[in-house]
């Protein structure tokens, strides 16, 4: 027997799950008032993984193996000058460079999508991609 409500079948209810990371990082924004010179944040970023698989469902997400593939995503900026890489350095920048990255990483071997990804470059600034 299902389980419809409004039409949907609530068997395969789409579980979000949301992973955050910090990233300590330099960077420098030429000409800006407040980061017009080299130095660091404290970026936390938040990701959003969609997974068809229900709660009830015996095969479950390895929360353990999304935080590795973040790990190995993030390996590159944490603890690095941002200034010295490739990409600029705003967050809006560094938040889509992360997103590709990600999405690069084989997250349908996890059961995964990317459903959106959020860097906050302060507590009262962040930017999000979905
Ligand atoms: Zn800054």
């Amino acid at each position: 027997m299902s389980i419809v409500l409004g039409g949907m079948n609530l068997e395969r209810v789409r579980t979000l799950i949301i992973r955050g990371k910090t990233i300590s990082a330099a960077h420098f924004i030429a000409g800006h008032p407040t980061c017009g010179k080299v130095h660091g944040h404290n970026y936390e970023l938040v990701v959003g993984f969609k997974t068809k698989i229900s709660i009830s469902d015996s095969e479950a997400v390895d929360f353990h193996n999304l935080s590795q593939m973040i790990d190995k995503v993030i390996f590159v900026y944490d603890h690095n000058n941002l200034g010295d890489m490739t990409c600029e350095t705003l967050a809006e920048d560094i938040l889509l460079h992360l997103e590709k990255r990600l999405e690069q990483e084989e997250t349908s071997k996890h059961s995964v999508t990317v459903a959106f990804v959020e860097l906050y470059e302060t507590p009262k600034f962040g930017v999000r991609v979905n």
